[in-house]
């Protein structure tokens, strides 16, 4: 998935690099989900092909109704443990995609397998506003209900997007062209926080609905929602953070670092404004110029060679300049090369990722790698755990000797190295159980430089920010305090 066109890559706990909409689902009902949650074409016809090859349809015509649709189906009722309520099956995309066709065709087929209380569908449809006449259209609505009707499927309720307010007359007129009950016509309408939605929905009676279809109890219990959003709601501060990095025009790649770079602001009573910086427009002349406005600077992950220069010039004025400095995954590796150039003095020092042939590797591919011939899947995936030092920074901020966080690189610190690095004052305070992998570097000659091989913000809600980014919002404003 290219973060240009896609935007991030999810990870989850169990190592499935997913669509970013997963990270919303865990932010939004506070569960970990694993690699069954996420269903791909890819994943499907792979699994289909293999069951041909091992002959398990047995000399059946193997075709997409019912073998894609049987694997689909399998997969969606695979995610049922034993312990689940309920499964949401989001099917992405518009109706009348060519790609999803499979898809519709097997949720349809759900509906007339299963107890019907127990099968609902939503159908989230766009309200366009028209601004020369002033008015909200509904047409694009019928049309995609008519088009998901001629599949078979007729949505119990409409979710209606919405930037502007809908009319009950509005809303009347959707029920009776689209074939739902008036109370099932949702208005979702645009909000200040992305977090006040569920209480938006909330009011515009999506819960009771759904509840009364499925039969389920309708006692709702928001109030720690409630409570984060009144709190939010009051923050007047504000901290400047710039996120420096390559895939900067579309916001959607760093979604759940900015999410968290928000949820840490929301425990320290301030907004995290986030500013976009060009990797590649950052250099060691123009640093100071470029960030000079900035409470904090944050290296976030990566792959490939563009920009490079420009984060470790970021990192050299965070460092030089004593601004508090959080850098993930290459953000640490990127941090150790830095350090190595410019305080060991060992000016080709990089990664082995940018430069196989370097004469000071400081980042490198471990061994097992090496041989690997097909890139896809050699990644270190998923959760794993980690040793923290005491006395650490990390500490500090974890409370914690053993924690565990979510993977997605290849390349890792280099051993060889650590001895001469932390004799100048770069301290190893996170390792791997076995003393062998680098995950959490700091500085403690600065009040905040801290850099981790993992991605803490696959693990941040908002009602629970992520140790790190909530030590890292509070250290900027204390520096911007500290400035004035
Ligand atoms: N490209 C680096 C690696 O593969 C870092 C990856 C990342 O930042 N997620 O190790």
């Amino acid at each position: 998935m290219s973060p240009y066109e896609h935007g991030e890559v999810f990870v989850t706990e169990d190592g499935a690099e997913t669509d970013l909409d997963l990270g919303h689902y865990e932010r939004f009902i506070d569960e970990n989900l694993t690699k069954n949650s996420s269903i791909t074409t890819g994943k499907i016809y792979s699994n289909v092909i293999e069951k041909e090859r091992k002959g398990e349809y047995l000399g059946k015509t193997v075709q997409v109704i019912p073998h894609i649709t049987n694997e689909i189906k399998e997969q969606i009722y695979n995610v049922d443990t034993g312990n689940i309520d309920i499964v949401i099956t989001e099917v992405g995309g518009t109706v009348g995609d060519i790609e999803s066709l499979p898809f519709l065709e097997t949720i349809r087929q759900i509906g007339i397998e299963k107890p019907k209380e127990d099968v609902l569908y939503i159908h989230v449809t766009l309200l366009p506003y028209i601004s020369g006449s002033n008015e909200v259209k509904s047409k694009p609505t019928q049309h995609s209900v008519k088009e998901l009707q001629s599949l078979g499927i007729k949505p119990d309720i409409l979710v209606c997007r919405t930037d502007y307010p809908v009319e009950e007359k509005m809303r009347e007129k959707i029920a009776l062209f689209c074939n739902v009950r008036k109370e099932d016509v949702i208005t979702n309408s645009t909000c200040n926080n992305l977090y006040e939605v569920p209480l938006m929905l909330e009011k515009t009676g999506l819960a009771i609905s759904v509840c009364e279809h499925l039969n389920l109890i309708k006692e709702a219990n928001n109030t720690e929602w409630e409570e984060m959003i009144k709190n939010i709601n009051q923050i007047q501060e504000k901290v400047k953070i710039a996120i420096v990095g390559k895939y900067v025009q579309l916001h959607d790649a760093y979604i759940s670092v900015a999410e968290s770079l928000k949820h840490g602001g929301y425990v320290n009573g301030v907004e995290v404004e986030i500013d976009y910086i060009d990797a590649d427009m950052v250099n060691e002349k123009n640093a100071e110029e470029i960030l000079k406005e900035e409470n904090g600077i944050l290296v976030p992950g990566g792959f490939g060679n563009r920009g490079i220069d420009g984060k470790i010039s970021a990192i050299k004025y965070a460092r030089e300049n004593n601004i508090p400095f959080l850098g993930i995954c290459l953000g640490m590796q990127m941090a150790v090369v830095e350090f190595a150039r410019h305080i060991l003095e060992l000016k080709g020092a990089n990664s082995e990722e940018f430069n196989e042939k370097t004469k000071d590797p400081v980042i490198h591919i471990m061994e097992e790698q090496k041989n690997i011939k097909h890139k896809g899947g050699t990644m270190r995936l998923g959760n794993y755990p980690c040793k923290i030092k005491n006395e650490t920074k990390a500490y500090e901020i974890y409370e914690n000797t053993s924690i565990v966080e979510r993977h997605r690189h290849r390349y890792e610190f280099n051993n060889k190295y650590k001895t001469i690095l932390e004799k100048e004052g770069l301290i190893c305070s996170g390792v791997s159980p076995d003393g062998k992998l680098v995950e959490i570097i700091e500085y403690d000659k600065n009040d905040f430089f801290i850099a981790c091989q993992f991605h803490p913000e696959f693990k941040s809600r908002p009602n629970r920010p992520a140790p790190l980014f909530k030590a890292f919002v509070k250290a900027t404003k204390e520096y911007k305090k500290n400035k004035k």
